[in-house]
């Protein structure tokens, strides 16, 4: 069977064309030809090229030297770009992440040796659409299965990073792994545990855009990769839970994962928001069931650690902190007021996060839910909407007097009484809206300034 070749863009023609007319041979390879083949989106369009690096560049003397020392230089074509790499042969690796040297090769099929998985081993001829697939990549493919190219368990000795990859692509193309290549991660794991913390969260973050991130990380907890990787996740496995739920407190953060509609880091805080649990578990004498009071605040505390660990952006922690941290909630016809006050709480910015979150969080408590178990969560939207067209004061900045205006009432130098009075103020404008004038809140300035809970003055 040929590979159809339509679906390549003619850049990469063009490319292949400006290496022959240097004598030059170069196949399509890689995870472009696994996808084109699985009728996938194709992401990247990668070339190998019998053309050492110092001619790579002779040829395309506008190419950017991404990695030379690994043969690889990037070539810009209508604002795409393409990798181009030097066949390369196996090394050594000693370190467990990088080979010592790389060394150049001019057969193709050397380079596919190299090649962690046989469906990531394929290479196609782009003269005439030739299939090169030494390893039984198709026949993998077909039968949606991840195996090492060559001896699984000196592979992933040699290299962590590919226990990591096979678990990602069992979540991403909804694939097995094959026995050997499965029992090979355990005896590995010492190789594993060198792979970095920031190649660990982009791995994670690829799982995250598949439909069932779980396939990836059940991959990792069955083979002990979790175990290093976050081991605070492993204290829910086979943990029971209580009657609003039909699963233990892993398989519940699995199907929560699975069931959270957003970007990757928002399935992230999905993965994380019961963490909390295992150390909260409480049986309670009096309901005959399992507590888990401060979850969500004892779980906030031991995600942050977590999410530096795994060099996540500061922004992107404290996201994931708060998602935690504010995950529970029930609404239950809460007055305006007590709706304001959660959005100062949780943060106006959080609040579609909140609400991804609330129905995954449902969704993931039992196999299959009842459309009124989302019926509470519809009526918070509705409500959060209402006061937010409201334009009620959410926080000091919205106050119709600032920290100016109280230094000048009572003729004092900011301090720390000023933050206190403001939020007093924010706190009766959140009970009554209608106090947000400037004269009103003025007069209960004086008011608070003059009772007995009179915030710290200086
Ligand atoms: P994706 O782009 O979706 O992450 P991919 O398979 O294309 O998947 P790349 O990182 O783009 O992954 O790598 C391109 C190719 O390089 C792979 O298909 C594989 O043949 C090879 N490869 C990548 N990483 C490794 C590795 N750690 N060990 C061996 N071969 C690898
Ligand atoms: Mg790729």
């Amino acid at each position: 069977m040929r590979f159809d070749l339509r679906p390549v863009p003619p850049a990469v023609f063009s490319l292949v064309g400006q290496l022959a007319a240097h004598g030059h041979r170069a196949w399509i390879v890689g995870g472009c030809v696994r996808d084109a083949l699985l009728q996938r989106p194709v992401a990247d369009w990668d070339l190998a090229t019998d053309a050492p690096p110092d001619a790579l560049l002779r040829v395309f003397p506008d190419a950017i030297p991404t990695g030379l020392q690994h043969g690889t230089v990037t070539v810009v074509r209508d604002h795409t770009h393409y990798e181009i790499t030097t066949l390369r042969g196996e090394t050594t690796y000693s370190d467990g992440r990088r080979p010592d040297t790389v060394h150049f090769v001019d057969d193709i099929t050397a380079d596919l040796a190299r090649r962690d998985f046989t469906i990531n081993a394929i290479a196609v001829d782009p003269a005439n659409g030739d299939v090169i697939d030494p390893h039984g990549g198709r026949r993998d493919l077909a039968a949606r299965t991840i195996r090492a190219v060559g001896d699984a368990r000196a592979r992933f000795a040699e290299d962590g990073l590919r226990v990591l990859r096979a678990a990602r692509f069992c979540a991403t193309l909804d694939f097995d792994l094959e026995a050997a290549t499965h029992a090979a991660i355990a005896p590995t794991l010492s190789t594993f545990a060198k792979v970095s913390a920031e190649r660990v969260r982009e791995e994670w973050l690829k799982a995250m855009r598949a439909r069932r991130p779980s396939r990836a990380f059940e991959v990792m907890r069955e083979t002990g990769m979790l175990g290093i990787t976050c081991p605070e996740l492993l204290e829910g496995v086979g943990m029971q839970q209580n009657k609003w739920h039909r699963f233990d407190v892993w398989t519940h953060a699995m199907a929560c994962m699975d069931a959270c509609v957003g970007d990757p880091v928002l399935r992230v805080a999905a993965l994380l928001h019961d963490v909390g649990k295992p150390r909260t578990r409480a049986f309670s004498d009096k309901t005959k069931d399992w507590t888990f009071y401060d979850h969500d605040r004892v779980g906030a505390e031991i995600v942050a650690p977590i999410c530096h660990r795994l060099k996540f952006s500061n922004d992107e922690c404290a996201r994931i902190e708060a998602l935690v941290r504010h995950h529970l909630f029930h609404y239950d016809q809460w007055s305006d007021a007590a709706v304001r006050r959660w959005i100062r709480r949780v943060g106006k910015h959080r609040i579609e996060d909140l609400f991804a979150l609330n129905e995954a969080d449902t969704r993931g408590k039992a196999p299959s839910i009842e459309a009124e178990d989302l019926d509470p969560l519809a009526q918070l939207k509705t409500h959060v909407a209402r006061v937010l067209a409201q334009g009620a004061a959410l926080s000091v900045r919205d106050l119709a007097v600032g920290g100016h205006d109280l230094m000048r009432q009572f003729g004092r130098p900011p301090g720390p009484w000023l933050g206190a009075m403001l939020d007093h103020l924010l706190e009766a404008v959140t009970n009554d809206p209608t106090l947000n004038e400037r004269d009103r809140l003025l007069q209960q300035a004086c008011a608070l300034d003059s009772g007995r809970d009179r915030p710290n003055s200086p």
